[in-house]
């Protein structure tokens, strides 16, 4: 047994391990980010088909056309769903609160789906960064923390390439105003700025939802002398909230059938 793993039990005698989407406790020696019913919930979310392409998300390549004019690929794993949804679970908890089990299980996603789509021979790996202020306020960058684990597991260098201006926040934005916002909030960190030129980046971001984030992240790293950027995220939203594919059954009658073994 390694010393992490040794390490890990321990903390979680302390902190019993919680399941990222149903909240359910795990057992003690459980080093999982999910609980077996939303392990398979996410497989099944995994196999839904892109809205606009018909493929499976691992292997779709759709992209808005502002991402399109400065990145070469656009990859994600899933589909982010408004409801019932073991990705946007995972997702809201890797903003909201520091859980080292969900981060190396994204970030281990993450690697296998970039590593079967993208050759990563010279790869830097970077990402979109969190406000400061939220950074403060939930102790954590979810994008950091994913993107670095994903990295060391490829072998790739991480580095972190850019900053954060005090600005609005993207949600409560339009998609035009967003475009706007997007390019008075990132740049590029000076000190690491003479990384960029000549390499191909994988530029990670949770979710991408207009994709105004991503354009403007990748435009400027192109400008820095980028050879190639790859934008990656965990999840991507569609204007249609149907997935097609398998039904999936839904997950709060599941957890209630789970509930009823005990009453
Ligand atoms: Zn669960
Ligand atoms: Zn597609």
């Amino acid at each position: 047994m390694s010393m992490t793993k040794y390490f890990d039990i321990a903390l979680n005698l302390v902190f019993p391990p919680i399941c990222s989407s149903c909240k359910e406790t795990l057992p003690f020696d459980s080093r999982e980010a999910l609980c077996p019913v939303c392990r398979s919930h996410y497989e099944s979310e995994k196999k839904f088909l892109c809205p606009e392409c018909s493929f499976t998300h691992k292997d779709c390549t759709c992209m808005p056309p502002s991402v399109k004019r400065h990145a070469a690929t656009a990859i994600h794993l899933a589909e982010y769903l408004k409801e019932d949804s073991v990705v946007r679970d995972m997702v809201l908890l890797a903003k909201n609160e520091r859980n080292a089990y969900l981060y190396r299980f994204m970030a281990k996603e993450l690697a296998n789906l970039l590593s079967s789509r993208v050759d990563l021979e010279g790869v830097l790996v970077t990402f979109v960064p969190r406000s400061a202020v939220k950074e403060a306020k939930f102790g954590v960058d979810q994008a950091k923390e994913a993107s670095r684990r994903m990295a060391k597991m490829l072998g790739c260098e991480f580095q972190a390439l850019f900053y954060h201006r005090k600005s609005k926040e993207q949600k409560h934005l339009s998609v035009f105003e967003r475009a706007a916002n997007a390019k008075n909030t990132y740049g590029i960190l000076k000190k690491n700025s003479h990384l960029i030129r000549g390499r191909r980046v994988v530029l990670y971001d949770d979710v991408m939802t207009s994709g105004a984030t991503a354009s403007v992240c990748a435009s400027l790293l192109k400008r820095a002398g980028a050879s190639e950027v790859i934008v990656l995220t965990f999840a991507k939203t569609y204007t249609s909230q149907k997935p097609k594919g398998a039904s999936l059954p839904r997950k709060k009658q599941i957890y209630k059938v789970k509930k009823s073994w005990f009453w």
